[in-house]
């Protein structure tokens, strides 16, 4: 629901705030950049503008609705609306509040509310807030068929936002990721495996600024071209959310090692890749200048994945090994990766071998990995990720 006319959309930004003033403005102009790049690729028809802490996209009427969406798909944005704007008079704003109560008289709901916030000095304008609020809520309970006031929870809140010159009318607030905008923090690698928890993995990191430089392993007879498919698939999504970065997947050739790892390794095979896996992931990411290892990992989600594998595991790199997800439960990740869109993709069948073995350790010691190591594993990660192809999504 929108107001008659709307042709603005306001967008409000998250944590972006709290920085401080120099810092603010280096984000929001990134955040500026990153709404645009979004809307070019969509090939949504708005131009963005920065102005006082929020941003605005200037769009009409036909493509305000493709606008918000861009807007509340970005990084660092915290929500986006559609709006009207109208000059900053009490007789303008109530009448474009009458309007939209009009329009939308039989989709308001049984309650309504009216609220508005001016900025600006005290005597910026010869009306209050409060005055807005009660002549707009009398001008639009006149204009519903049985209206009913809630100012604690209403069916819709018609929102007044005044200016010094302009006021904005809205009556909805679509909500982005808020985070910070990509690009404000260092590359980190994502190991990106097309399961459900990586890809969400990632887009947490991206949600706070950081960009990707995705990496998937190819497992061979354990891995597969639908798998790989998969990850791919995954990463495009992702890469909707960041048309203007590199999100060119890095494919390290791993199938030779996996069936080494078949062969040899027993209950702690798992751990074994695991470590060649963060091993490959961490040359990669010195190439690529990144700062750290991003996976879909969570506290006992596997039996590689218990505390004390975990930590096992870790000491493979110096490098910090991030996990968004590690106190998620599994289906609070799968809602997550529904949100975003990268649920279906994750799903479908692999039909890979299983390269799990049938009594894994759970309960690994740095010596029960280390001795259950082929000779010259880091060696190999190294290796196989000099090897890494870039694959174009
Ligand atoms: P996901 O965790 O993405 O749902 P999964 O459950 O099949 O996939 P796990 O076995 O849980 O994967 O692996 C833990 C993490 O290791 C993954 O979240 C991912 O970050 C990384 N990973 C595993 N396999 C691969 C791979 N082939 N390529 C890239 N990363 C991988
Ligand atoms: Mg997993």
């Amino acid at each position: 629901m929108r107001p008659p006319g709307a042709d603005t959309v306001l967008v409000r930004h998250a944590d972006v705030g709290v920085k401080s003033g120099k810092v603010q403005a280096e984000m929001e102009r990134r955040l500026r950049d990153n709404i645009e790049a979004i809307v070019r690729d969509r090939a949504v028809d708005a131009e963005v503008e920065r102005r006082w802490s929020r941003i605005l996209l200037h769009a009409d009427e036909e493509s305000v609705d493709a606008a918000t969406d861009a807007a509340a798909d970005t990084f660092g944005v915290q929500s986006a609306s559609p709006a009207l704007v109208v000059s900053a008079e009490k007789e303008a704003i109530v009448d474009a509040l009458a309007r939209t109560a009009r329009e939308h008289r039989n989709s308001v709901g049984d309650t309504f509310a009216v609220r508005a916030r001016r900025a600006g000095t005290a005597d910026a304008h010869p009306f209050t807030s409060e005055d807005l609020e009660r002549e707009g809520g009398a001008a639009v309970f006149e204009e519903l068929p049985d209206p009913d006031v809630d100012l604690t929870d209403p069916d819709t809140t018609f929102s007044v936002e005044c200016r010094e010159k302009e006021a904005f009318v809205y009556t909805e607030q679509r909500d982005g990721p808020g985070g910070l905008p990509l690009g404000s923090q260092a590359k980190v690698v994502a190991l990106v495996s097309g399961g459900i928890d990586s890809p969400v993995a990632a887009w947490e990191v991206m949600k706070r600024g950081a960009p990707i430089v995705p990496v998937y392993l190819e497992l061979g007879d354990y891995g597969g071209p639908d798998h790989e498919a998969r990850a791919m698939e995954t990463v495009r999504r992702l890469a909707e959310f960041a048309p203007n970065y590199d999100m060119r997947v890095r494919k390290i050739p791993a199938g030779d090692t996996m069936e080494t790892l078949a062969e040899e390794v027993g209950p702690a095979r798992m751990l074994v890749y695991r470590r060649f896996m963060y091993r490959a992931a961490e040359h990669i990411a010195r190439e690529a200048d990144a700062t750290g290892i991003v996976t879909g990992e969570a506290i006992g989600q596997k039996s590689s994945q218990t505390a004390r594998n975990l930590g096992v595991t870790s000491t493979a790199t110096e490098m910090p090994i991030l996990r968004p997800l590690l106190t998620m439960d599994k289906s609070a990740i799968t809602e997550r990766a529904r949100r975003i869109g990268t649920f279906r993709d994750s799903t479908i069948p692999a039909g890979c071998n299983r390269i799990a073995p049938d009594y894994p350790e759970t309960n690994a010691t740095a010596e029960i990995v280390d001795s259950a190591e082929p000779a010259g594993l880091y060696e190999r990660a190294e290796e196989a990720a000099e090897n890494a192809t870039i694959v174009d999504i």
